[in-house]
């Protein structure tokens, strides 16, 4: 049986400059003086970045990959780039079903599906989001809402090797508000269970990655969590030293 990779993984949503060079450098630095025990580190930066770290990061143990994909190899789709062409950058893994994406550009299940399938297919890793918003959270279906997601974004080709999961509750993310311990552990035990389910005992090495409001004061608490294998950061990303503090987690 297979034991979930943990991973610390940040995403830079539409922040950087060329400039934000010095802060990744200095991560790297950092990172291979003093690597994390067992964690992989990965910097989601906006695209048009992405080349640019991955040719810097490549000697390193930081990985580089993307916030999002389409779902198709090529085409006639003005704006949009393909997994395909994230994996010729240099790309490690991809994000989809984002919960930003999902809000803003009405992002389907379905949809985060295929983009999954793409990303897998061009070989690389997918990480899924899921999470329930607040008022879901309050009507008490928030574990409905979080399996749902898993059951119809995750590809029934997905392996513990190509498909990591991302629970980030949406109001968490950005807020400073985190759910409790026991909360975050009924969710991802849930999710645990439901991918043992579906996919036996490699359903048991999945990494599930907990999303919102992560720092350096709250990632041991959270990281510790029963089922948390890593974390899915955001604000906390974009300076060297939070995310440093946050990799500390597993050192
Ligand atoms: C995110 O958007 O994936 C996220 C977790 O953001 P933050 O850490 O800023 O809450």
């Amino acid at each position: 049986m297979s034991k979930p990779v943990s991973l610390v993984a940040g995403n830079w949503k539409m922040n950087g400059q060329r400039g934000s060079w010095k802060e990744i450098d200095s991560l790297i630095t950092k990172i291979d003086k003093e690597a994390p025990a067992d964690c992989e580190v990965l910097i989601c930066p906006p695209l048009t970045l992405m080349a640019l770290f991955a040719v810097d990061a490549s000697q390193s143990k930081v990985q580089i990959g993307a916030q999002d994909c389409h779902q198709n190899n090529k085409g006639a789709h003005t704006g949009d780039v393909s997994a395909s062409m994230i994996a010729d950058c240099g790309g490690s893994h991809i994000i989809v079903g984002h919960s930003e994406r999902r809000a803003d550009h009405q992002e389907t299940s379905a949809l985060v599906h295929d983009k999954a399938v793409s990303v897998v297919e061009n070989g690389m890793k997918a990480i899924i989001c899921v999470g329930e918003t607040e008022a879901e959270r309050d009507a008490g279906d928030a574990v409905k809402i979080v399996l749902d997601q898993i059951s119809q974004s995750v590809p029934s080709t997905a392996t513990s090797e190509t498909v990591i999961i991302a629970y980030e509750p949406v109001w968490a993310i950005g807020t400073g508000r985190t759910p409790t311990v026991a909360d975050v552990e009924e969710i991802h035990t849930a999710i645990r269970n439901s991918l043992i389910d579906r996919f036996s005992s490699d359903g048991a090495g999945f990494s599930i990655l907990y999303g919102g409001s992560v720092k350096p004061s709250n990632a041991k608490e959270l990281m510790g969590a029963e089922n948390v294998n890593g974390a899915l950061v955001g604000g906390a990303s974009l300076k060297a030293d939070d995310f440093n503090g946050i990799i500390d987690a597993y050192r």
